[in-house]
């Protein structure tokens, strides 16, 4: 008889990870990493699957990062169902770490991980000490873990270059992974966040997506004015009602600067605000 697989053992303190890890270690396995604030969907088992599938030991981190959210944010509604995030790595996951705030924070904490240009523009001018939040963390969690590869998703495509970043910077000895964006069949990015959305606001956010659909559109049509891309995603979230725009914009993909013509592959990247959600989403625009 075929047993469904287990939930991954759940450790929750620094101490209790080493000691699951050091014997991983010692039999020389190849560990990745992929860390998360739980609420976990596909976006995130994308994710896992891909560590899976690259490496002997897969360890999940499920942690809502206090320190990478701004006042006024959502930390205190942010969901964290813990025992379902659980089954969902049944099968996937080998080790899952969900730690206290104390345990990552403790009373002294002082250290933090500030990461330059790539850091500053789009999320990190509307949110602000959010990326040196996300890195601190990350490096934690690095340190905490020792992980050979890591995964981030393209979701949150300036967090990912903000990490390799660090990585660089720092002589970090870990691979980042960044894999593409999974989403809902109308679209949608796939975010913890799209919980928060009324039926309404849910059947309007499809637009986001659409939007950048309609900036590839017009690159493959031998649109190069940034400008204008820009103006034709405005014009068409705009028109599915109340929304409001943080920003969108059309950068280099490496440096985050905008690019006035594109030329060669352009990031678009944009972000809103659907009642009281806030929802980023991106593309890579690659001319013909
Ligand atoms: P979060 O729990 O929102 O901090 O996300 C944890 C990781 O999952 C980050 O690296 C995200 O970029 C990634 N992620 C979130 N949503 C998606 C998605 N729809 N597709 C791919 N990766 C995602």
């Amino acid at each position: 008889m075929m047993s469904s697989p287990a939930s991954p053992p759940l450790v929750t303190t620094v101490a209790e990870l080493r000691d699951a890890l050091g014997p991983v270690r010692r039999e020389g396995k190849r560990i990745g990493l992929v860390p998360t604030m739980g609420a976990l969907h596909d976006g995130h088992l994308s994710l896992v699957l891909a560590s899976q599938s690259e490496c002997d030991f897969t360890v999940v981190t499920i942690f809502v990062n206090p320190s990478q959210f701004g006042p006024g944010e959502d930390l205190a509604r942010y969901p964290r169902p813990l025992a379902r995030d659980l089954e969902l790595l049944a099968g996937s996951a080998d080790l899952a770490f969900a730690p206290g705030e104390s345990e990552v924070y403790p009373p002294g904490f002082a250290t933090w991980v500030e990461v330059g240009s790539v850091a500053q523009p789009l999320e990190g001018a509307f949110r602000l000490g959010h990326f040196r939040g996300v890195a601190t963390v990350v490096l934690k969690l690095f340190n905490m873990v020792g992980p050979d590869v890591a995964y981030f998703g393209q979701k949150d495509y300036q967090q990912s270059l903000v990490i390799r970043r660090m990585v660089a910077d720092l002589n970090l000895p870990i691979r980042v992974r960044v894999c593409p964006i999974v989403r809902e069949p109308d679209g949608l990015a796939m975010s913890s966040r799209n919980a928060y959305l009324s039926p309404d606001e849910r059947r309007r956010a499809a637009v986001l997506s659409q939007g950048l659909g309609v900036a590839a559109g017009a690159v493959a049509q031998g649109e190069r004015d940034a400008a204008r891309v820009a103006a034709k995603v405005r014009e068409t979230i705009l028109a599915a009602g109340p929304i409001s725009i943080d920003y969108i914009a059309v950068a280099d993909p490496e440096t985050l600067e905008p690019v006035a013509s594109i030329r060669g592959p352009a990031l678009v990247a944009l972000a809103v605000r659907i009642g009281s959600t806030r929802l980023i989403d991106n593309a890579i625009l690659e001319p013909p």
